[in-house]
C-alpha cells in the first residue's frame, strides 16, 4: 500500500570529518589533520557545527533514509542528507526538531519539506555531476543545498520575495555557490538558463505547466507533484522529443503552487 508522504516533515547527518581519524594515525595528527578538517569543512559552515546537530543528522539518515522499507538507495543522495545543515533552514526556535522525520513551517504559510521526501524526490531525479536543474519553489533553500554537491547548476525560483532573499543569503552564507536563486513566479520557468537537464516542483500546480516541459532537454527529467490542495501524485516525466512519458510515484501533500497557473486555464 501506498504511504502518504508530507512535504513538510524533519531530518540528520554525519559529521564532515568521519574520514579523519584514521588519517591521524598515519599521517600524525598536527597540521596535516587540521588542514583535513577544514579542506572537509569548507564551503559549508559547518567547522563550528555543535555536535548534538551531527548526530541528530546522522540519526535522521540512519532511520528514516537508509533503514526504512523504501531506502533512499543513490549513495549521493544520502551523503548529501548526511551533509548538509538542515536546521540552518529553518528558523531559529525550530532548530532542535530540524531533524525530525516531518515538515516544518519556514514563514509565509510555507514549509521545508519531510526529508525523506527531500531525499526521495532528489533521488527519482537521477542527478548527474554535468547537470543544470531548475527547481520551482526555493522556500527555505534546503532542497537546492541538497543539490548543490550532485549536479553542475542549480537555478532555484521563488514566489515570495522574503523568502527568496533569505534563502539567497542562507545558501551564499554556507557556501553553496552554484545555486543561483530568482525572485519569481516560476510557471514560466527560467527562460535564460534553459534548456535544462532536470527539472524539480516543490509546490503543488493542477497540471505540468508546460513551460517547464519546453525547457526540459530531450532525455530530461522532472519531479512534481500534481494535483488539489490537499493531496496530491507525486510524478516522474521523461521528455523524449514531443512525448512525455509519465509515471505516477508517491502520493504526496505539498502546498500549492501559486501565482499564473491560478489565473490561466489549460
Ligand atoms: N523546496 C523548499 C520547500 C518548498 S515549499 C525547501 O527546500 O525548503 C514550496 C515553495 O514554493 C514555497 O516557498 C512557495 O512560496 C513556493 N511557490 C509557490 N508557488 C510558486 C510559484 N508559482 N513560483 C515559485 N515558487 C512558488
Amino acid at each position: 500500500m501506498m504511504k502518504y508522504r508530507y512535504s513538510s516533515f524533519v531530518g540528520f547527518a554525519l559529521g564532515q570529518n568521519t574520514g579523519s581519524a584514521r588519517h591521524r594515525k598515519r599521517l600524525g595528527f598536527g597540521l596535516v589533520g587540521c588542514l583535513l578538517l577544514l579542506v572537509c569543512s569548507e564551503g559549508i559552515g559547518l567547522e563550528n557545527e555543535n555536535p548534538d546537530y551531527a548526530a541528530a543528522r546522522a540519526r535522521m539518515v540512519k532511520q528514516q533514509l537508509d533503514g526504512t522499507r523504501d531506502a533512499i538507495k543513490h549513495p549521493g543522495v544520502l551523503k548529501a542528507m548526511a551533509s548538509v545543515p538542515r536546521h540552518e533552514f529553518v528558523p531559529e526556535e525550530l532548530r532542535e526538531v530540524a531533524y525530525a522525520d516531518g515538515p516544518l513551517p519556514i514563514g509565509y504559510g510555507q514549509t521545508i519539506s519531510q526529508p525523506y521526501v527531500v531525499a526521495f524526490m532528489t533521488e527519482k531525479l537521477d542527478p548527474k555531476p554535468t547537470d543544470k536543474v531548475l527547481e520551482i519553489g526555493t522556500g527555505s533553500g534546503y532542497q537546492a543545498a541538497i543539490l548543490s554537491g550532485l549536479v553542475s547548476e542549480v537555478y532555484s525560483m521563488e514566489i515570495v520575495e522574503e523568502l527568496a532573499e533569505r534563502a539567497q543569503i542562507d545558501l551564499a552564507r554556507l557556501g553553496y555557490r552554484n545555486v543561483k536563486v530568482r525572485h519569481g513566479d516560476g510557471y514560466r520557468g527560467w527562460r535564460e538558463a534553459a534548456p535544462f537537464d532536470a527539472v524539480i516542483v516543490t509546490c503543488a500546480p493542477d497540471r505540468v505547466p508546460q513551460p517547464l516541459v519546453d525547457q526540459l532537454k530531450d532525455g530530461g527529467r522532472m519531479v512534481i507533484p500534481v494535483g488539489g490542495s490537499l493531496v496530491q501524485t507525486l510524478y516522474l516525466l521523461r521528455k523524449h522529443g514531443a512525448q512525455l512519458e509519465q509515471e505516477a510515484i508517491l502520493p504526496v501533500r505539498f502546498v500549492p503552487m501559486t501565482g499564473e497557473i491560478r489565473n490561466t486555464t489549460p
